[in-house]
């Protein structure tokens, strides 16, 4: 894919750019390089105050990157500020906490003394999707920067404006100029620099191909991992739950970023007696969304991010419709090659169908009926991803206990999935390994280390 900023609302291409040769990228690695060897001698008390001075940044500059988003993946304006602002608070909490998430671990041994130290790694290179293009690549950076690691940012295609801001927000609030990187390269390079023995390691946010590709070539070069794919997150409904509350929410989980979250929920699940209510009740909340120009203050859901997302998700849904599938409600794109695609339900979902099986990276609910609870987490559990899932029930142990059978990485019960700095994210099954955020996260690339005093 060429290296550019192309509007999805208006099809303008906004700016081109040059990707980076092979001579180029290695200058940047070797700079890199020197900057991780002398980073990792820093204090987290050094460390921090430039982590709180992104945050700052982040937050002054809300507006602009709200636009940047806007105009190169389509994401409303309003929710382009709240990314920002959540990458701010993201910044914040590492600052505050990475030194006790990385103070050495006593372990009680025969020695005299035995511990964990936490030591950086050196350069670990972030391949990131366009979906959320400030957030993806801060739950990363903020973290990786903390803990004396340097960062290589490979964004996605179709966002380098947004990789550049990244870049230029660090460098402002003062990191050294080579200890975070935006690389403007086709995928090509990716071998290459895994190839390379000063970067090692590799995080991956993204589709499965591109998941399985990346950890196939670090594997081969024995670098370590951590890979945030896709997921079908179930939903499902009891039939006791707060039937409105769980409506709204479900068109709240479904239509975030429009639909194109690897966290937003995808199969509603429902138990029987409820499910033609919940339906009607779902139908309603996802025709009370407002589309339009993400510019507009008052859209609340723009195109995809790309016209080829669009074409291929009508397909995916056509070709469910054909296998059995029922509309419920109808909408999808006006026209082939075309970004928009208005919100879908699709209802009798069966094994035979691609969308029981498929990811559907849109505003395309599958609506699956349950016989009962059981049932319900038989059916979230036939999937070939896991990364979360949400159970809805006014009996709360019964919620829980349904939560520790879902296979994924997040279980929310009365709630939509959601993101936070203080807890763990992350998939199992084709969603990926390893985690991001929490302490869990920023202990995922760090030597650690074994300290026996005999
Ligand atoms: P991709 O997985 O292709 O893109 C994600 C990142 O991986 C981009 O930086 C991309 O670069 C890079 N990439 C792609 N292929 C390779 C490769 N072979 N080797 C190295 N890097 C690679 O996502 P798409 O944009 O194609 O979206 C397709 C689907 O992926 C979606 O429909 C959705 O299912 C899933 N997805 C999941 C996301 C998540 O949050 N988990 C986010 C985005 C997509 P480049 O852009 O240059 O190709």
């Amino acid at each position: 894919m060429p290296i550019a900023s192309i509007n999805p609302y208006t099809g303008r291409v906004e700016r081109r750019f040059r990707a980076f040769g092979w001579v180029q990228t290695e200058r940047i690695i070797g700079q890199a390089h020197r900057a991780a060897v002398e980073w990792r001698t820093t204090t987290f008390t050094h460390r921090a105050g430039l982590m709180h001075r992104a945050a700052n940044l982040l937050r002054e500059r809300q507006d602009e990157l709200a636009r940047l988003m806007a105009l190169e993946m389509g994401k409303p304006i309003v929710d382009g500020r709240a990314e920002a602002v959540k990458c701010a608070l993201c910044c914040d909490y590492y600052a505050d906490h990475a030194e006790e998430f990385l103070a050495d671990d006593l372990i009680p041994t025969e020695a005299q003394r035995s511990f964990i130290s936490h030591e950086p790694i050196g350069i670990v290179l972030a391949i990131m999707p366009w979906n959320f293009p400030l957030w993806q690549v801060v739950r990363f950076a903020a973290p990786a920067l903390m803990a004396g690691n340097v960062g290589l940012l490979k964004h996605a295609s179709n966002v380098p404006q947004c990789a550049l801001a990244l870049e230029q927000i660090f460098h402002d609030a003062g990191f050294p100029p080579a200890a975070f990187r935006t690389l403007l390269i086709e995928n090509e390079l990716i071998e290459k620099i895994l190839e390379d023995d000063r970067v090692r390691a590799v995080t991956l946010t993204g589709s499965e191909g591109a998941g399985s590709a990346v950890a196939a070539t670090a594997g081969r070069q024995i670098k370590k991992t951590v890979l945030e794919l896709g997921g079908s997150d179930a939903f499902i409904v009891l039939a006791d739950a707060d039937l409105e509350v769980a409506a709204k929410t479900a068109a709240q989980a479904r239509m975030i970023n429009a639909g194109q979250s690897c966290i937003a929920a995808k199969r509603f699940i429902v138990e029987k007696p409820v499910l033609k209510e919940f339906i009607a009740k779902l139908k309603t909340h996802l025709l009370a969304f407002q589309t339009g120009d993400p510019l507009n203050e008052t859209t609340q859901y723009g195109p995809l991010a790309r016209p080829d997302l669009a074409d291929e998700l009508t397909k995916q849904v056509n070709d469910s419709v054909a296998q059995g599938a029922k509309v419920e409600l109808h909408g999808g794109q006006s026209a082939p090659g075309t970004a928009l695609f208005r919100p879908m339900i699709l209802s009798n979902i069966k094994p035979t169908q691609r969308a029981y099986h498929e990811e559907l990276f849109g505003p395309v609910a599958l609506l699956l009926e349950a016989k009962d609870a059981d049932h319900a987490v038989q059916l979230a559990n036939d999937s070939r991803f896991g990364l979360g899932g949400s159970v809805w029930t006014k009996n709360v142990k019964r919620g829980e206990e349904l939560a520790r059978r879902v296979e994924a990485g997040a279980v929310f019960v009365n709630s939509m999935v959601k993101s936070s700095p203080e807890m763990p994210f992350g998939g199992v099954k084709k969603s990926g390994y390893g985690r991001e955020l929490s302490y869990l996260g920023i202990r995922e690339f760090v030597n650690q280390k074994s300290i026996w005093i005999a």
